[in-house]
């Protein structure tokens, strides 16, 4: 009993295979990357396996071609799937955030290409060569006559059935549409292996090609020895050193770009990375990136986060988030540990203080690394900041020990630049303070537009005071943690009695007092008429051209944190 059943793909597999299908077509050879990629993931896994019996397993990934039947191979002795597993890995879409992704797609060719490829393309990216795909798999566990064949032509439907295989791992059998027999090809293929993963760590494996004298016809009784003599033989074709050991004058852009997409599934190259080698104490290999775009789960609770660890260049784990805090959760890399034990899991890594010392380097690393950028390239960084910077905002309160590195590296709105693009720094802010000004003001409120029409604003407006204009979500959040900068308090505009210090004169101050004097009977009406609705009317000097405004106590909960306690339902 094969036990054949056929079976539906996840629609939102469906919409993106025909989305990938029609705009990737420029890119086609992609989907060799992304099989190779997924190949070595499974060896990865296999070895981590094998730690535990000791075994020590000869890995490779073997491509393979056929001009005439117009097929490409491409063979793993990794770990494998078992039926459920292939059921539910290539027919589904696992990723948080898809249904939203498909969203945002356009239906212009080019602009949906970038999206998907920010997406990622993975396993289906198969059928944009392919009219048909065969997957033969075995999980390493399981009996040579359990294992599992899986077609289909990429149109909705896939069918699963039992078969034999004797060797573990997984074999994908790419059957070519007739426009892309071009990658039957010994010399594309070596080509676009060399191009896209020559960073893989273990041998990828081609038969050797025989030299056109070797291919003459063979006299006939010679021929059936010839073709023993010529049995073919497989060669290397990649380097096959993980990347992050070697050493960072031999590696080019172009491989450390590719290796990114490797590991984080990203298909945009990166903003920037940084690779080190650390001896002494701790010894470690880390290779951080930067990606150019932020994924579209950034803010799903179970968004993919953390680095790639290995331990002495074993694959351990993916998605080793003690390695850095959440706030830098949009980064991507690699760490390879020489102190760790092999058999490390998630609850030793939470208590060994040596994570903790790498934690707190690795930190150090992307702070830097971001400290530079704004610096050097200052453009670079605005990009960025669109990208990320509101996880940014969140580093103040997680991470007390970096406070004001984060604090260097945020960007806001301000009364200068009268613009709602967040582009001053704490750093220019200070630099523009008012003789006698002592405070970084701030405001808060729910749009720009909000903020910058402030009455609040209208005495800073009037003084030439700066203000930040703030109206993300997270503002009041970070403001809450942000006591200081450069020695500076920070002041909310809107808060308590607002006590601009020095940059009030004397007289200022005088006819504050008189005018308090001689409103004082208009107050005490207006304040019975409110009634328990206020808790005090003053005069003020914070207006120039409004008559009146509300500010909220010095200890009371902000407007915005108020509104997202009442949305949790406080
Ligand atoms: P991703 O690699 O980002 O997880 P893919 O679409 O490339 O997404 O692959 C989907 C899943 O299918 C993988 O996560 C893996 O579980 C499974 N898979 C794909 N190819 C292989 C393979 N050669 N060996 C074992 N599992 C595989
Ligand atoms: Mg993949």
């Amino acid at each position: 009993e094969a036990q054949k059943e056929t079976l539906g793909f996840q629609t939102e597999v469906k919409q993106l295979l025909h989305l990938m299908i029609h705009s990737l077509y420029s890119n086609r050879e992609i989907f060799l990357r992304e099989l190779v990629s997924n190949a070595s993931d499974a060896a990865d896994k296999l070895r981590f396996e094998a730690l535990r019996d000791g075994s020590d397993p000869k890995l490779d990934i073997r491509i393979s071609f056929d001009k005439d039947a117009r097929t490409i191979t491409i063979a793993d002795n990794g770990i494998g799937m078992d039926r459920e597993g292939v059921i539910s890995h290539l027919g589904t879409i696992a990723k948080s955030g898809t249904a939203d992704f498909l969203k945002t797609l356009t239906g212009d060719q080019q602009k949906d290409s970038q999206l998907i490829g920010q997406f990622g393309v993975g396993f289906y990216s198969a059928f944009i060569v392919a009219d048909k795909v065969t997957v033969e798999t075995r999980k390493a566990d399981v009996a040579e006559d359990k294992a599992v064949r899986w077609v289909s032509d990429g149109s909705g439907e896939f069918t699963v059935e039992t078969i034999e295989k004797e060797t573990r791992g997984t074999s994908v059998i790419l059957h070519l549409k007739p426009e892309a027999e071009e990658f039957a090809d010994g010399w594309r293929l070596r080509n676009i292996i060399r191009k896209y993963s020559d960073h893989i760590s273990l041998p990828i494996l081609m038969l050797k090609e025989l030299a056109m004298d070797e291919q003459e016809p063979a006299a006939e009784g010679e021929q059936k020895k010839q073709q023993e003599d010529k049995a073919p033989e497989w060669e290397t074709v990649n380097t096959a050193k993980a990347l992050w050991t070697r050493s960072r004058s031999d590696i080019s852009d172009e491989e450390y770009k590719e290796f990114y997409k490797h590991i984080s599934h990203d298909f945009t190259d990166p903003m920037k990375w940084s690779h080190n080698r650390v001896e002494g104490k701790l010894e470690y290999n880390s290779l951080l990136f930067i990606p150019a775009k932020a994924p579209f789960d950034l803010y799903n609770r179970d968004m993919q986060k953390g680095l790639k660890l290995y331990v002495q260049r074993v694959y351990i784990m993916d998605q080793a988030d003690e390695f850095l805090p959440m706030y830098l959760r949009f980064i991507k890399g690699v760490v390879d540990s020489n102190d760790l034990s092999l058999n490390v899991s998630r609850e030793i890594l939470q208590k060994d203080p040596a994570v903790e010392s790498m934690k707190t380097a690795l930190t150090k690393r992307v702070l830097d690394m971001l400290e530079k950028m704004a610096k050097k390239e200052p453009e670079q960084y605005a990009e960025f900041w669109t990208e990320f910077g509101q996880v940014l905002k969140e580093g103040p309160a997680e991470d007390f020990a970096n406070r004001e590195k984060v604090a260097k590296l945020l960007r806001f709105a301000t009364t200068e630049s009268e613009n709602a693009t967040q582009d001053q720094s704490l750093e220019g802010y200070v630099s523009r303070m008012k003789e006698g000004q002592d405070k970084i003001y701030y405001i808060t409120a729910d749009t720009y537009n909000a903020a910058a029409n402030s009455p609040h604003l209208e005495v800073f407006r009037k003084k030439g005071v700066e203000v930040l204009l703030l109206s993300d979500r997270v503002d009041e959040w970070l403001m809450s943690h942000m006591q200081e900068f450069d020695g500076k308090q920070f002041a909310d505009i809107a808060r308590g009695d607002l006590d601009l210090g020095t940059l009030d004169n004397e007289d200022d101050k005088k006819a504050l007092e008189d005018s308090a004097k001689e409103k004082e009977d208009l107050l005490k009406r207006i304040k019975d008429a409110l009634g328990d609705s206020v808790e005090e009317v003053r005069v003020t000097h914070r207006l120039t051209d409004s008559p009146a405004c509300l500010v909220v106590g010095q200890f009371d909960m902000g407007a915005q944190m108020r509104r997202i306690m009442e949305a949790a339902g406080q």
